[in-house]
Parts: C-alpha cells; structure tokens; sequence
C-alpha cells in the first residue's frame, strides 16, 4: 500500500513526510500524556522509522515510561511543538503526534480510559480499555503482519 503523509510543527520550520500507511493510531488519556499535550489526551500514529523522513531543526529529549524503560521525545527547535516519539522497546517504530499530520486521522482504541476527563464521552464503546491493550487483539492483521515481518528482518 503506497500513501504518503505529511506533517509539521506550527511555525512551519520542521516538516516530516510518511512514506507508507501507518499501523495503528491510539488515543491515550493517561496523566502523563495529559500533561505533555496540556490536554486531555494525546493521539499517536504507529509507523516504521524506516518510513520516515524530517527537514528541518530537531530537539529532543529522554523521558521515563510507566515501564521505567523511557522513550525520547523529538520537537521543533524554534517553536518548541513536540512531533513524535521513540519508545526504547519499540526498536522499528515511532509513534507521531497525530494532531501535527495535515490531515487527521481517526483513533482505532482509546487506551487509559480510566483516566479520562470525566466530560469526554466517547461513542463507540468497543475501542475503549481502561489501560493498555493487547496488540495481537486489537491491531488490525494487516499491521501485525507487517510488523512482524519488519521485527523478523
Ligand atoms: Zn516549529
Ligand atoms: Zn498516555
């Protein structure tokens, strides 16, 4: 499947480009994401690193994870808009802020449910969990596919 997606911070120094469809795209309600998005959630988009190229100056920085195992976190150097994320375990993967691509994208499950702002309702019930899911049932096969065959590789 060939798709490209595009993206950017706000002052418009950086830019990224997706050279492939992306493989999963969540909804996290969790504390931490609520206070590193200063909202009520984050929304991420699972890609290959391979898939993706950026232009323009990046900073980044280590944060620790629920799992202590920490992730980094990349943002523009002028306007300070964090763009995407590498988590240390996810070694193929980066996981982009959805709401910087140009065009949005709809979250496929809501994960941290259970620390939601009590005033957000979410209609389809069937794509919510109170914490984190399990991949090999929640990921469409399609994805699954495709990531073991990258982790394979
Ligand atoms: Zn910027
Ligand atoms: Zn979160």
């Amino acid at each position: 499947m060939n798709m490209v997606l595009r993206g950017g911070c706000v002052c418009g120094e950086v830019k990224y480009k997706i050279n492939a469809s992306p493989l999963f795209t969540q909804a996290c309600h969790c504390k931490n994401c609520k206070i590193s998005t200063g909202s009520s959630f984050v929304i991420h988009t699972m890609i290959f690193e391979d898939d993706f190229s950026v232009q323009g100056e990046i900073d980044s920085c280590e944060l620790p994870t629920g799992s202590g195992k920490g992730y980094k976190v990349y943002f523009c150097k002028n306007c300070g808009v964090y763009l995407y994320c590498k988590y240390i375990v996810a070694k193929s993967r980066l996981a982009i802020r959805t709401a910087t691509l140009n065009q949005p994208i709809i979250p496929q499950a809501h994960i941290f449910v259970k620390d939601k702002d009590p005033w957000i309702e979410i209609s389809n019930k069937d794509i919510c969990h109170d914490a984190m899911y399990d991949r090999e049932k929640t990921w469409p096969e399609e994805s699954l596919r495709r990531l073991s065959e990258k982790e394979n590789n």
